[in-house]
């Protein structure tokens, strides 16, 4: 049976990712701190093959036994988290991925680092081709967040390049679905919250920035082609359907019946005017492309919320 190891076992992605790798006969080690997942994220799992382990991995993490598999999700995640963790997230993306990346080297376990779509930063090059490099500031408040990222992945090619090790990076373009904390701030969250609530919802801006959205499912069978695969560089995994927040808000308006009127509020400093991913890499080297689009997967969302 192999041995999977999840760090950020126990937040969104992470208990999705669990989950499936039950599914697929994996004895799963899910190692998180709770600094943003909780419990409850996991309870669902009880089998005897689940393992939760509570650690910080910025520290040292000796796991005895074989480890064919080690999935490097742990990092806060929303832009209210990682401003509210400003440290932490640096500390993660750094210690912590050294941390997981030697832990894969010592078991020559394959290694998948959740990298992000925040590495282009509010991107010149349009739709995000893997070979951009990317507009990021890196003192802004988000440059914590997208600078770990972007060291995480500096550290992951030399970990391959100078010791061999079989590492995979995926970017991970916004994906949404059950288990998000209804208060974690980003906005398919924040928008059924409010409009399940009836209450305003609230648009950054005028609205006109655009996302790209990808149900969580989708993005997990991503991970699993890419950690089988034998490249190397990094892959882009998203859904490349591209909407403006505004037509995100009167998506989730209609799917929910709401009466919600549209707020506008500030724009957050630096936050990314467009995010499309260019998915040719994926569908060539993996055959992956997203499955589920925005009106269903809101609709498999709002059901996991009633
Ligand atoms: P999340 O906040 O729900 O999950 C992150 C998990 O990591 C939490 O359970 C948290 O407690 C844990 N964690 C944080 N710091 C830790 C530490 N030092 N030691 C151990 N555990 C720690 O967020 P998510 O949306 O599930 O994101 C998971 C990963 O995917 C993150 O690395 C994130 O950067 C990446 N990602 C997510 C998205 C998205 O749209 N959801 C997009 C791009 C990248
Ligand atoms: N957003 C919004 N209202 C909210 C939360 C987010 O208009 O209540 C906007 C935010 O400014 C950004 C987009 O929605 O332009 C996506 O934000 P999210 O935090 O989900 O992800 P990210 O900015 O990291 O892509």
């Amino acid at each position: 049976m192999p041995t999977s190891i999840v760090t950020g076992g126990a937040g969104f992605l992470g208990s999705h990712l669990c989950e499936r790798l039950l599914a697929e006969g994996h004895r799963v080690v899910c190692v998180d701190n709770l600094a943003t997942g909780t419990l409850q994220n996991i309870a669902h799992l009880r089998d005897a093959r689940f393992e939760f382990c509570q650690h910080d991995i910025i520290e040292h993490l000796e796991i005895t036994g074989p480890v064919d598999y080690v999935f490097h999700l742990a990092s806060p995640a929303s832009p209210i988290d990682y401003l509210r963790l400003p440290l932490q997230t640096l500390k993660v993306g750094s210690y912590g991925t050294h941390n997981a990346l030697g832990l894969a080297k010592k078991h020559r376990a394959r290694f998948l680092l959740a990298s992000t779509s925040e590495v282009y930063g509010d991107p010149k090059v349009h739709p995000q081709t893997e070979d951009y490099w990317g507009h990021v500031n890196p003192i802004g408040p988000r440059g914590v967040y997208d600078e770990a990222k972007r060291y995480a992945e500096a550290l992951t090619m030399a970990y391959h390049r100078q010791q061999g090790v079989d590492t995979h990076i995926v970017r991970i373009f916004n994906t949404y679905g059950p288990r998000m904390r209804p208060h974690d701030g980003r906005a398919i969250p924040t928008f059924l919250r409010q409009a399940l609530e009836d209450t305003p919802i609230t648009v950054f801006g005028d609205g006109g920035q655009t996302r790209s959205f990808c149900y969580v499912s989708d993005l997990i069978e991503g991970f699993l082609r890419l950690i089988e695969s034998d490249y190397h560089l990094p892959v882009n995994i998203g859904n490349p359907g591209e909407y403006t927040i505004l037509q995100l808000a009167e998506a989730v308006i209609a799917a929910t019946g709401s009466r919600s009127e549209i707020v506008y509020e500030a724009l957050p400093q630096d936050d990314p005017m467009v995010r499309q991913p260019d998915i040719s890499l994926a569908r060539e080297l993996l055959g992956w492309e997203p499955t589920i689009g925005l009106a269903e997967g809101l609709q498999h969302t709002i059901a996991s919320l009633r």
